[in-house]
């Protein structure tokens, strides 16, 4: 069995500030000389992985996003995609040493924050070191190798802002230089990328997922991002919003502000009165503001994006992050935002594997 073989590890984990993106690469081409030599904790935990789509209360695999038949140096095999929040840090380790974890000696290569933040845990419970790499190198490459793997990875939203004929539509993105790439996780990140090595970060923005997940649970006492969506899809945000309509009457046409576009976020007026009088409030849903919570925080990054897509003279912007996971409200007003603000001259482009870019990435490059 020569080296590669034998060492290759087969995990590839992006710890970020909300949830822990893991990627397992499970081969499919072993020969039956490995299959004999494999020592049986590893086969437990490939059963145990690949058998279930739930992990304790709160792992979850992502069964619709599993990638087979692809090649990772040389091997060929299934790509599965595994997900828990970053809290549940400490039972994670828990269970992989009840796995049997700490019997292997192995090295997880492993990028974001916590790949810090939790390198003595991984240590000291499951005898596990760290190879650490760069979040955004491997964001970058974890993406470009799914989508040469996926044709139908990258898509675009037609006719978004009408619900009859609004259509996921397949984008060729073989050609893809220059682009701007919108991470929007627990906050954003934006980077402006000119060739495969050749990337710079241009701006970001703490106001993210994790704002739009806090103030949700906040304002109507939701407890999972699933329920805040839920609910939003269920709002109406001009109950909460002022919108040009309310200030102006109808459009402020002399600069192209249509009358339904929001002038101020949660300062609605109306015959109830002001978002700021106790009476006005009580007659607004908890789905209204879940609602406008996401319209605001999602038309916020949307504007940064156009403003840094127009600085750096790109017209094609990928939005990425598991913010936009079950998220089609988000997806559709970025998509409008992004082609009414710049008069159809940039485009709005997303990826299926949309929060799992970094983990893919960080697999590939160990022994690079
Ligand atoms: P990070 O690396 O910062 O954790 P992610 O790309 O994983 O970033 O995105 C985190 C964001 O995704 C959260 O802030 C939230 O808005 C959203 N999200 C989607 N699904 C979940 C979930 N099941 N639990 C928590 N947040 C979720």
């Amino acid at each position: 069995m020569n080296e590669e073989r034998s060492t290759m590890p087969w995990f590839g984990m992006d710890i970020g500030g909300s949830l822990c993106k893991l990627v397992y690469f499970e081969p499919k081409d072993t020969t039956k000389d490995e299959l004999e030599s494999e020592i049986e904790v590893l086969k437990n935990i490939r059963r145990y992985l690949t058998k279930n789509s739930a992990y304790g209360k709160t792992g979850h695999r992502d069964t619709h996003l599993q990638m087979d038949n692809v090649v990772i140096r040389g091997r060929k095999g299934t790509l599965h995609f595994i997900r828990f929040p970053t809290s549940e840090m400490g039972n994670f380790l828990a269970l992989a040493r009840m796995k049997g974890m700490a019997n292997l000696v192995t090295t997880v290569c492993a990028t974001g924050g916590g790949a810090y933040k939790f390198e003595e845990n991984f240590i000291r419970e499951v005898n596990m070191k760290l190879a650490k790499f760069d979040e955004f190198d491997s964001l970058i490459k974890g993406m470009h190798y799914i989508e040469a793997q996926n044709s139908d990875e990258c898509y675009y939203w037609a006719n978004p802002t009408d619900e009859t004929r609004c259509a996921k539509v397949n984008y060729d993105f073989s050609n893809p230089y220059p682009f701007l790439i919108v991470n929007i996780g627990s906050g954003v990140s934006v980077l402006s990328v000119n060739g495969p090595n050749n990337y710079k970060r241009v701006s970001g923005t703490s106001i993210g997922g994790g704002t739009f997940l806090g103030l949700c649970c906040l304002l109507t006492g939701c407890n999972s991002f699933e329920e805040a969506i839920e609910l939003a899809t269920g709002g109406d945000h001009t109950h909460v919003d002022k919108l040009v309509r309310d200030i102006y009457g109808g459009d402020y046409e002399r600069f192209g502000l249509p009358g339904d576009l929001v002038a101020s976020s949660f300062s609605a007026c109306c015959s109830f009165g002001q978002m700021n009088s106790r009476d006005r409030r009580s007659k607004v849903s908890r789905e209204d503001l879940a609602k406008a919570t996401l319209v605001t925080i999602t038309n916020n990054i949307g504007s940064i994006a156009r403003m840094c897509a127009q600085q750096e003279k790109i017209d094609r912007v990928l939005f990425i992050g598991n913010f936009l996971r079950v998220n089609p409200i988000a997806m559709k007003l970025l998509a409008y935002a992004m082609d009414y603000w710049s008069k159809g001259t940039m485009k709005a482009l997303f990826l299926e594997h949309e929060g799992y870019f970094g983990a893919v990435g960080c697999l590939l490059q160990f022994n690079e």
